[in-house]
């Protein structure tokens, strides 16, 4: 067996022809679900390594930076958050990071059982007690068909997705943007992984169009993940309050003490920088918008 994994997401025939790759010890699990090859890789510097489809999730040396910050900037702006959804996640690291603060309940929909159960045997640390935490919900499901049915509301949701292929893909489409929509409570905010702009630009421009019809405010904001390769990754963001991102530093450092977190990565300073975006990014995401203004909104 070689002693290197490679990641093969940028690496296809029309894809910029970029792949990263991990030196690693051992295998720990490889399987197919119903729905993508799952691995679970050990390796010396990342520690334990999640790959669905041959695409790295996450990895226990760097994973604080996504959860924090996919939790932490939606729940701190909007500052009294009593009920999260959050969809995919299966290894359990967002549920983690939104579990810390003083929810009364977090419901997970996550479509591959065995990502969560493979995630507790070998990834116990990334969910950390969290599916054992009573205002955990957990529904094994399809989170479209859930926010097409549901009838409860949320106040901050989560879509901590793999990337838009395979089961992935219909949680960037506009009917799903438009059901979460419905969910969403006035006030809210929808978050979603959005992919690393360098590689992935389309994404942005897209879910821009696609969300802009549905939320009255649509932005990015980003981090840097050192295994989403590509610098910076996007996430998006949707509601129907621009203050939400512009809660002032004095109040996300009141939030960020009241409910006692302090990040490895989120951090009140990070929180407000976030939110600015390179002017590569910014074109991307203003191409996206100006194409939902010339399309007619399907009534
Ligand atoms: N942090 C990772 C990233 O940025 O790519 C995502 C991690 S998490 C493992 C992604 C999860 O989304 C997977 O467990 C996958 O099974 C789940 N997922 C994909 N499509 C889904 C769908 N339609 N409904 C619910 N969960 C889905």
């Amino acid at each position: 067996m070689s002693d290197w994994y490679d990641e093969s997401l940028h690496a296809g025939p029309d894809a910029p022809g970029y792949r990263q790759g991990f030196r690693i010890d051992k295998v720990l699990h490889r399987s197919k679900s119903g729905f993508q090859s799952i691995e679970i890789l050990e390796s010396r510097y990342f520690g334990r390594i999640l790959a669905l489809d041959g695409v790295v999730q996450t990895t226990e040396r760097d994973e604080f930076v996504y959860h924090e910050m996919i939790a932490h900037q939606p729940m701190m702006a909007h500052g009294g958050v009593n009920d999260v959804l959050i969809i995919g996640g299966g290894d359990g690291g967002a549920l983690r990071e939104v579990l810390r603060h003083p929810v009364d309940k977090a419901v997970m929909v996550e479509i591959d059982g065995d990502v969560v159960s493979l995630s507790r045997e070998y990834l116990p640390n990334l969910s950390g007690g969290a599916f054992d935490d009573s205002r955990a919900e957990l529904i094994i499901g399809d989170g479209f068909g859930y926010v097409v049915e549901t009838e409860r509301s949320f106040d901050v949701i989560i879509v901590d997705s793999t990337d838009p292929f395979g089961p992935g893909e219909i949680l960037f489409t506009d009917e799903f943007y438009r059901n979460c929509r419905r969910v969403l409570r006035r006030g809210g905010v929808m978050v979603t992984q959005n992919g690393v702009p360098f590689f992935q630009g389309n994404e942005v421009s897209t879910t821009a169009k696609r969300m802009a019809p549905h939320f009255s405010d649509v932005a990015f904001y980003g981090c840097v993940v050192p295994t989403y390769v590509g610098g910076y990754m996007s996430l998006a963001w949707a509601g129907d309050d621009a203050n939400l991102r512009k809660v002032p530093l004095a109040d996300i450092s009141a939030r960020a003490g009241s409910v006692g977190i302090a990040g490895r990565y989120w951090s009140p300073e990070i929180h407000l920088c976030a939110f600015v975006l390179p002017p590569f990014i910014r074109e991307l995401y203003a191409s996206g918008r100006n194409e939902a203004r010339a399309t007619p909104v399907p009534n």
